[in-house]
């Protein structure tokens, strides 16, 4: 693995050099060829476990620690920063472009404030069957090259086994980084930072001075939009959409109280900590534009000397997410329903048939999947839907199904699911059913329905999902 570093040169806090804590018996319990084939990761299976624990590291190697902040549930904390993970650096893939590979739970890091600096076995297999199954959705996210278990227990509620498992990102700049820079007064390294990630993920952007920030700002907004409509688009909830928990590449990062919803309901929260419903399902346009408008902050150095100048003209970019969004989420609800071009009534049609899914807690991923197949005849819908599909009749095409089949899955990854299978980990580092699953979940579109793995789970009102674990 040929691994380069990309933070150091940003500011001093800002990539402190750090070293995984050795753990006691690594095994490797989960590795994802197709990654590992993408990045040209040439590890050999003996030493997998070793380096993917981070008790192997190879003199060029230079891990660190990141710097951030982030807003928690809407609360600053200026220092928060990888408390548990470890950056070894980024490799190439096969087209030249940078990922970065990082350790999460490789042990106490300067950034730990009292925290152990290790993950248990169950959030780090969370991550590797979330993110492979969001990303065969085509949802943008971080991805899991491999999961290893430590040997080692962590001590939770109830104690577990520890694993570390090993991100790929196309990058770990955060809207909390920006933060981080902004909080010290750093104006260098901001600019630093902001230019890292043009030349990463925006390099079209070519201006100078502040047109090239405001040009970033413009494309991390619409990046969001397309993050969080395809996160409802398949039903996705985020569960901590803290601005430490964003990266400016539009990517999924951090799967800890995720889930994903069952019946319809904008207000659908499972996070034990989001009382308030901060980070519901339907609340989720509204935090991105939040969490936008904290990164628009963080750049107002790099626009103008004087504040008010610079918020003159960073304002309208923000100002400009929810009629942006708006119209992304109209498209995405015309994809998911095949109509033919767009009609003012649309956006009745489609209120209306989410009233009846609230009214009749009908389950959100089948009812798109049932009303996709009915086109080809092969379902019969709820009678509840009756005399709404008559409506719907009249707005689909001859392309409808094709569309639909495209952007509503057969298969999502349940909570149930997932939690059985963590359970399986937590007992013997090991699910009998994982493989097979991952399998299924690689072709979401396609997979012919496995009614044990698809059930509607309406039961699972009282579900529950816990951070940072
Ligand atoms: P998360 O909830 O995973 O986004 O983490 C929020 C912050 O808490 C980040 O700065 C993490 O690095 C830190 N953190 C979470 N768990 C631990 C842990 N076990 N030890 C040290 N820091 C942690
Ligand atoms: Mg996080």
């Amino acid at each position: 693995m040929k691994l380069v570093s990309r933070y150091t040169d940003i500011a001093e806090q800002f990539a402190i050099a750090d070293r995984p804590s050795p753990v006691g018996e690594p095994s490797l319990l989960l590795f994802n060829d197709a990654v590992a084939k993408q990045l040209s990761i040439d590890v050999s299976s003996a030493q997998q476990a070793a380096v993917l624990s981070g008790n192997q590291i190879d003199s060029t190697v230079a891990p660190v620690a990141l710097g951030y902040s982030g807003h928690q549930f809407g609360h600053f904390s200026p220092r928060l920063g990888d408390g548990r993970a470890h950056l070894l650096g980024a490799v190439a893939d096969q087209q030249g472009l940078l990922w970065d590979i990082q350790l999460k739970g490789s042990g106490a890091t300067p950034f730990s404030r009292g925290g152990d600096g290790r993950c248990a076995i169950g959030p780090a297999v969370r991550e590797y069957i979330m993110s492979e199954a969001m990303h065969a959705l085509g949802v943008p996210t971080t991805r899991c090259l491999a999961v290893v278990a430590t040997g080692e227990t962590v001590y939770r509620q109830p104690p577990q086994p520890g694993a570390i498992v090993t991100r790929v990102a196309s990058s770990h700049i955060r809207v909390g980084s920006f933060q981080y820079l902004a909080t010290q007064g750093d104006v260098v390294g901001l600019k630093a930072l902001a230019d890292l990630a043009i030349t990463r993920h925006y390099p079209h952007i070519q201006s100078t001075g502040p047109e090239r920030y405001l040009a970033f700002l413009s494309e991390v907004i619409k990046k969001q939009i397309e993050l969080v409509v395809s996160w409802m688009r398949v039903g996705f909830i985020h569960g901590v959409m803290n601005t430490d928990n964003t990266l400016v590449s539009g990517e999924t990062i951090d799967y800890g109280p995720c889930a994903m919803m069952n019946s319809f309901d904008f207000d659908t929260v499972f996070s034990s900590i989001d009382r308030q419903g901060r980070y519901a399902f339907g609340n989720q346009p509204n935090i991105a534009n939040w969490n936008c408008a904290r990164l628009a902050e963080s750049l107002i150095p790099l626009i103008n000397e004087d504040d008010e100048q610079a918020v003159a003209l960073l304002s309208p970019l923000i100002n400009s997410f929810a009629e942006k969004f708006n119209h992304a989420f109209t498209d995405m609800w015309a994809q998911k329903l095949g109509l033919d071009g767009h009609k003012p009534e649309d956006s009745k049609l489609v209120a209306e048939l989410l009233a009846l899914l609230k009214d009749n807690s009908l389950d959100y991923t089948n009812t798109f999947d049932s009303l996709t197949r009915s086109l080809k005849g092969s379902v019969t819908l709820p009678s509840v839907l009756s005399s709404w599909s008559e409506k719907w009749a009249h707005r689909t095409h001859k392309q409808s199904y094709s569309i639909m089949r495209k952007v509503n899955p057969t298969l999502i990854p349940r909570n149930y699911m997932v939690e059985k299978i963590l359970k399986d980990f937590a007992e013997s580092n090991h699910s009998p059913i994982l493989s097979e699953y991952l399998q299924a979940l690689q072709n979401p579109y396609t997979q012919s329905i496995n009614e044990s793995w698809n059930h509607a789970a309406s039961d699972e009102k009282n579900y529950q999902t816990f951070c940072g674990t």
